[in-house]
């Protein structure tokens, strides 16, 4: 497994960092994000480093979102947001701000202001409360 020592997801993805996590498959992890854009902001990355779309890998590409499917059935049925957004950016351009892979899954509410990062850093307590609310409804 490729690492980045000094990448944040990297050190999520290997237990050195703390995240808020809700699942995980054989090459991907999802985790509450810390800055949500919104009460329930998910993340799913792959446990390998890979900066962006064009450097990952089919495979691992694939079961990142086959398992940001599987997360995001989960939040709907947890969560029951009006919409869901799912994205993921590619370069300074595109708004990345952190360089490893991660496609965001973002429950909408009807009327809601559309952001996609948040600006303040979201209260631990409440994120493991959401991780373990979605982690409960998986199939
Ligand atoms: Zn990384």
């Amino acid at each position: 497994m490729i690492e980045k020592p000094d990448c944040i997801f990297c050190q999520i993805a290997s237990g050195r960092a703390s995240a808020a996590r809700i699942t995980e498959s054989a090459h991907a992890l999802a985790f509450m994000d810390l800055f949500p854009a919104a009460d329930g902001h998910v993340l799913v990355i792959p446990k390998t480093h890979y900066e962006n779309l064009f450097e990952s890998d089919e495979e691992t590409l694939a079961d990142v979102h086959l398992l940001a499917r599987r997360v995001a059935l989960a939040m709907r049925h947890a969560l029951a947001p009006d919409g869901m957004m799912m994205f993921q950016l590619n370069g300074v351009a595109a708004g990345q701000s952190v360089f490893h892979y991660h496609a965001h899954l973002l429950p909408r509410r009807a009327g809601s202001e559309l952001r996609i990062h948040g600006r303040a850093k979201a209260d631990p307590a409440r994120l493991a409360e959401l991780a373990a609310r979605i982690a409960a409804a998986l199939a």
